[in-house]
């Protein structure tokens, strides 16, 4: 995560890219010299294409070309984009195509050609560029390992520069075989000789991204330039281009030039890829603006023969318009009036302060590794552990696979620990998506074995609790986990089962538990196995045990800002403070008149005439169903009404009789607090007779879940 975090490198490269792709297309410096301008045009410009590329295929390919993710949404997304911004581009510039006759004399294949290939407009090859490459890339992936798969594209980048920049060195037949293709798409510039092995590169250099070297990759950039420029110079000189996207020293440039920009530690700026992205999108018609006023108030001197003057407008106006575009998109983009009818309300600041609390007694060199398991006992595992992220958190505990691939999808790096038992057929699950797996005995451990793949697993040891993990007793066992080859074992652990409970017995027991535990780890150590990471307190151990120490803190609940009953805040060292409130809106108010009967089973007669609000929340979003009758209560304009009749799985009513001036479309706060009333999930779980574990994290989907 860390190293994600700060490649905001990339972005303000980004918009030097975009001004050089506008040098491209408006020739700087012809005015003063045209050596000068072939140089910065059509050598040193040429690097920003294959930076758009590169950066696309570092965050989106590595997962399909390295890891052969079967997850095809992140692809399905990108493209989706380049696709959407194609059919905008082309929607933009049909009038400038209709105006300059562009399509004149085109048959239907010169129009498939130029869609596919080389773009609707000059500079829009790059996007059907991109959407070919990425498609030719995904499919190889499919059938070859990724060094097979780099090697053909610097296969077919190597054909097309004999049909770029090398074609006046082609022998008349060479030439030939180049025309027939040249009937297909006009230039090699495009999705199958040029994109590839830019978007390849891009996927490569993810595995390096090394800190270190910032100067040697500064300096790989200058050598490497300098002899771009030899090469396009002599190339230029012997007039042998027949177009000048592609060099031989391009691919080698860009590496430099890429790893440097990821080795240069800079937090990230979002607006500036979308500032470069509008540049890159409206420059052309920019170009045409300056040119058409220019001549409208005869300043032709000055803004266009001038060529810098002109490139210095087309930019300056080009970057006005896409500060405004994306000004203009963040207004229209800003939250509005919540829609939902019920949903959970996440609170930012309680989740900091639990996080500073909890790490103030934490054991020497220990970290926090939440377990963000039942969706982040119903407050959103995502969510919560994006959150973990951008403080620094990078160690996760899950209970299955299949919640640690949802955190994998959604851009969670680190460590992610499932804490229970995976089914054999599932086991490919934790080596794509990088998954520890916990061993849960001897038996175990040899099936995951055999699945003939290194996995990442932690030992699991019953050294009480008499749950998972192999019982401590069987040493013997333990000790062959650790022979097995294809497992490597990075961490052991243990669960403390009474470490809530201040009573005597139950704190020699858990003592014992902490001594066994200590003792596992000593024989091990003798018989020189490397236990890894050791842990073994959940939030009640870390609370009351912290000189158990260890190398992590599994926390749950506490990290949500509660225990798991109320009695037991009398005791607790910190202050928490809860993270989640839950909301749901006013459906309709009506009259309930003396002695009718409301809701199922008709249970709740009013005694008197009543007014009634309809909730939009029900058991099937979680409530407990023993909220009913009066059990349970709600608040709407700071004050407490009362739950009537039976909890239905999507509505229930309250009583209003005695809060004035509510309205459907009013908020009630079923968890939660207005000024000095507060329902708390102590309050439910009582109700119900459970803890504020398994309210939690029966919190249904149908929820949605946002920050506060
Ligand atoms: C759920 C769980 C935790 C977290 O427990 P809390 O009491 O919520 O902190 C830690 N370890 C294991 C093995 C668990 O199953």
């Amino acid at each position: 995560m860390t190293k994600e975090k700060n490649l905001g490198g990339l972005d303000y490269f980004k918009l030097i890219a975009a001004f050089l792709v506008v040098a491209i297309h408006t020739s700087p410096l012809v005015s003063f010299s045209a050596a000068g301008d072939m140089i910065f045009t059509r050598i040193i410009g040429r690097i920003a294409v294959p930076f758009f590329l590169m950066t696309t295929g570092y965050f989106l390919l590595p997962q399909y070309l390295l890891e052969k993710s079967e997850d095809k949404a992140p692809l399905l997304a990108v493209w989706k984009k380049l696709f959407l911004l194609y059919l905008l581009a082309i929607f933009i510039y049909f009038p400038v195509n209709l105006y300059t006759n562009h399509f004149k004399g085109i048959d239907p294949w010169g129009m498939i050609s130029m869609i596919i290939f080389d773009g609707t407009f000059y500079h829009l090859w790059y996007l059907p560029g991109a959407i070919l490459g990425i498609f030719l890339l995904f499919c190889l992936s499919r059938i070859l390992n990724h060094k097979a798969v780099f090697c053909i594209t610097i296969f077919l980048y190597m054909i097309g520069l004999l049909g770029d920049s090398y074609y006046g060195f082609l022998s008349g037949n060479g030439k030939k075989a180049f025309d027939v293709l040249f009937l297909l798409f006009s230039y090699t510039r495009n999705g199958i000789f040029y994109t590839p092995l830019f978007l390849a590169l891009g996927a490569e250099l993810k595995q390096i991204g090394s800190r270190k070297n910032h100067r040697f990759f500064l300096f790989g950039t200058a050598v490497s330039m300098s002899l771009m420029l030899w090469e396009g110079i002599l190339l230029h000189n012997k007039n042998v281009s027949r177009h000048d996207s592609m060099y031989l020293m391009l691919p080698c440039c860009m590496v430099f030039l890429f790893l440097f920009l990821i080795s240069w530690s800079i937090p990230p700026k979002s607006s500036l890829r979308k500032i470069s992205t509008w540049i890159y999108l409206i420059h052309p018609m920019m170009i045409l603006f300056v040119r058409g006023s220019a001549k409208l108030l005869h300043v032709e001197k000055l803004f266009i023969n001038n060529s810098l003057l002109h490139y210095v407008s087309v930019c300056a106006g080009s970057f006005l318009f896409a500060l405004l575009a994306e000004r203009l998109s963040l207004v229209l983009r800003r939250p509005k009036e919540k829609k939902a009818r019920a949903w959970i309300e996440l609170d930012r600041e309680a989740l900091h302060h639990n996080i500073d609390e909890l790490k103030r007694i934490l054991p020497e060199g220990c970290r926090l590794m939440p377990a963000v398991k039942a969706n982040a006992y119903g407050h959103g595992a995502v969510l919560m552990a994006r959150e973990c992220n951008q403080m620094g958190i990078t160690e996760f505990c899950v209970a299955t696979a299949s919640e640690g691939v949802e955190l994998r999808k959604s851009g969670i790096s680190g460590e992610i620990l499932i804490l229970g038992y995976t089914h054999p057929k599932l086991f490919p699950l934790i080596w794509r998506y990088h998954l520890t797996q916990t061993v849960v005995d001897e038996a175990y451990g040899k099936t995951l074995n055999s699945c003939g793949r290194k996995i990442k697993v932690n030992i699991k040891i019953d050294t009480g609790m008499h749950r998972l993990g192999e019982r401590w007793e069987n040493y013997e066992k333990i000790c062959n986990i650790f022979s097995l080859k294809n497992l490597v074992v990075t961490g052991i652990f243990t669960h403390l089962c009474v470490a809530d409970d201040p009573e005597e017995k139950k704190i020699a027991y858990t003592k014992k538990q902490g001594e066994i535990f200590q003792k596992i780890q000593r024989l091990l150590k003798e018989q020189g196995y490397d236990c890894g990471k050791v842990h073994l307190l959940a939030s009640d151990g870390l609370l009351h045990y912290p000189d158990f120490g260890g190398d992590y803190a599994r926390v749950g609940i506490a990290l949500y800002g509660l225990l798991s009953s109320r009695f037991q805040l009398e005791y607790c060292p910190v202050r928490l403070q809860p993270v989640l409130s839950l909301k749901a809106r006013v459906a309709q108010v009506k009259m309930l008149y003396a002695g009718e009967g409301a809701c199922y089973g008709l249970e709740y007669i009013a005694k008197k005439d009543k007014k009634i609000a309809v909730l939009t929340i029900g058991y099937g979003d979680g409530i407990p169903r023993a909220l009913s009758n009066g059990r349970g209560h709600v608040l709407i304009r700071g004050k407490k009404a009362p739950i009537i009749g039976r909890l239905c799985m999507d509505q229930m009513l309250v009583d209003i009789t005695d809060i004035p001036g509510v309205k459907a479309n009013d908020t009630a706060i079923l968890i939660g607090n207005t000024g000095n009333t507060e329902i708390t999930v102590y309050d439910l779980a009582e109700a119900e007779g459970t803890i504020t574990n398994e309210v939690l994290s029966q919190l249904g989907s149908r929820l949605e879940r946002v920050w506060k």
